[in-house]
C-alpha cells in the first residue's frame, strides 16, 4: 500500500461502463450485446495486407502525422464523398482510434476554465477529457425518444467562455443523426463564434434508410472550424486495431500535432499500410451501410413480437428498446438482472445522460453474428 498524498485529477469519473458491463457478462457467460464490437471476423484480405506489410519490412515508426499513402487516400475518400478538400500533408492525422483524436482535440485547445458543450446522452470519452484540462462541461440534455436538439437552448448555452462543441453523428447510444437542417443550425449559431467544433462521426459509414451522412466536412464554416473524427475500427470491423484519423484546416491541425507529436508520436505502421491498400476498393466501406441495416432489420424483427417499444435506429449499430412495459425498475438495475439471471449483456444508458437521468431504456449493440442475435432475441422476447 502506498501512502504517497496526491490529489486527483478525475476524482468523480468511475471506470468506464463497458469495462464494468463487459466484465459482469464474462463472469456471468452472457451474451453480449453491450460493448460496441462485431463478433464476426474482419475481411480476411485485410488481414493479410497487415502481414504482407510486416513482411514487407514496414515495421519501424511512421511519420508522425500518419502513412502519407493512407492521408492521402483518406483525403480523396473526404472529397468524393463530401466536397472538401484537405491537404493530406498538413490537414490530415491518423491517430489511437477516433479516442485519441478527440482526446488530442481537447488537450489542444481547451485551457483551465473553458466551457465545452456536449449533447447528452453522450459517448463517455468526451467529458474526463475536457476535465483532465481543467474545461468545465456544459451539458445539454437531449429529450428521451427522438433526442432532437433544440437549437434554441444549444444557443442559450454559449457563453464568452465557450471553447468547444462536441458533436456526435450518427449518434452513440440513440442511434439518431443530426439532419442537413440540424448542421445548417448548428453553422449559423456558431458562425460568429471562435468556437472549435469535434465532429464524432466515427459511424459516418454506417447509416440507414437512404438517409445521407451529414458530415461537418460539407459545410463551409464548420468545417473551417471542425475537427472531424473517424474511426477504422467501427468501419473494417477491428476495433481492437485502435486506428483512426481526424482532418482539420491547416492551422487547427498543426495545434493538435503540437500535442499529437509528444502524446503518441506516430500509430502502427504496417496497419496503416494495410489500410491505405484495402481503402483503394471503396466498396469496402460503403456497402457497410446496407450490411447494418440488414442486422438492424434483422434484431428488429425478432423483436417485433416482444414487450419492448422502440423506433428504428437511423444510424450506428445500436439499438435502444424502452422497457416500461416489462419493468418500472431501473436500467442499471434491469441490466445488471438481464447479465446475471438471463445471460443477456446490454448498456444502462443512464451513465450517459445528464445527472445520470434514468429513461428506463437499454442499448443493445447488433454488430454480431445472426446466431447471437437470434438467442439474445429469444431471452429478450421472453421477458
Ligand atoms: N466515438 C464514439 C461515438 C464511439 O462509439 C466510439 C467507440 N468506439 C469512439 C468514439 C471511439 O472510437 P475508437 O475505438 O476508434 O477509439
Ligand atoms: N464505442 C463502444 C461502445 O459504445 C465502446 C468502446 C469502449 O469500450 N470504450 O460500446
Amino acid at each position: 500500500m502506498s501512502s504517497l498524498q496526491y490529489p486527483s485529477k478525475l476524482p468523480n469519473v468511475k471506470t468506464t461502463i463497458f469495462t464494468t458491463t463487459g466484465n459482469l457478462a464474462r463472469e456471468h457467460k452472457a451474451i453480449d450485446l453491450s460493448q460496441g464490437f462485431p463478433n464476426f471476423e474482419a475481411d480476411s484480405v485485410l488481414i493479410d495486407l497487415v502481414s504482407k506489410a510486416m513482411k514487407q519490412g514496414h515495421n519501424q515508426y511512421a511519420a508522425m502525422s500518419g502513412y502519407f499513402g493512407l492521408r492521402e487516400i483518406i483525403a480523396s475518400k473526404i472529397e468524393k464523398l463530401h466536397g472538401r478538400s484537405y491537404d493530406p500533408e498538413k490537414e490530415i492525422t491518423v491517430t489511437v482510434g477516433a479516442t485519441q483524436a478527440i482526446y488530442t482535440a481537447v488537450t489542444a485547445f481547451v485551457h483551465a476554465g473553458d466551457e465545452v458543450i456536449v449533447l447528452k446522452p453522450c459517448y463517455d470519452c468526451y467529458e474526463p477529457a475536457i476535465e483532465v484540462n481543467g474545461g468545465t462541461v456544459v451539458p445539454i440534455q437531449l429529450r428521451k425518444g427522438d433526442y432532437k436538439v433544440d437549437w434554441e437552448e444549444f444557443k442559450k448555452k454559449i457563453t464568452a467562455k465557450t471553447r468547444m462543441v462536441i458533436i456526435n453523428t450518427p449518434h452513440n447510444p440513440s442511434g439518431r443523426i443530426l439532419s442537413k437542417e440540424d448542421m445548417l443550425q448548428l453553422q449559423e449559431i456558431l458562425r460568429p463564434t471562435n468556437i472549435i467544433l469535434v465532429s464524432d462521426e466515427v459511424y459516418e459509414h454506417i447509416v440507414f434508410d437512404d438517409a445521407e451522412h451529414q458530415s461537418a466536412s460539407r459545410f463551409d464554416d464548420l468545417a473551417s472550424r471542425s475537427f472531424v473524427c473517424a474511426s477504422f475500427g467501427k468501419t473494417f470491423h477491428v476495433t481492437g486495431w485502435k486506428m483512426g484519423y481526424c482532418a482539420a484546416p491547416a492551422a487547427l491541425m498543426h495545434e493538435f500535432r503540437q500535442v499529437h507529436q509528444f502524446a503518441v508520436f506516430c500509430v502502427d505502421h504496417p496497419v496503416q499500410r494495410a489500410l491505405a491498400e484495402y481503402l483503394k476498393n471503396s466498396d469496402r466501406y460503403l456497402a457497410l451501410n446496407s450490411f447494418y441495416q440488414e442486422k438492424r432489420d434483422f434484431f428488429l424483427n425478432l423483436l417485433k413480437d416482444s414487450r419492448f417499444r422502440f423506433t428504428p435506429s437511423q444510424g450506428t449499430y445500436f439499438q435502444l428498446v424502452d422497457y416500461t412495459a416489462i419493468t418500472n425498475e431501473g436500467d442499471e438495475n434491469l441490466s445488471k438482472r438481464l447479465i446475471i439471471d438471463h445471460k443477456l449483456a446490454s448498456i444502462a444508458i443512464s451513465s450517459f445522460n445528464a445527472n445520470n437521468r434514468d429513461d428506463k431504456v437499454l442499448r443493445f449493440c447488433f454488430a454480431k453474428k445472426n446466431e447471437t442475435l437470434e438467442k439474445a432475441a429469444e431471452i429478450l422476447c421472453a421477458l
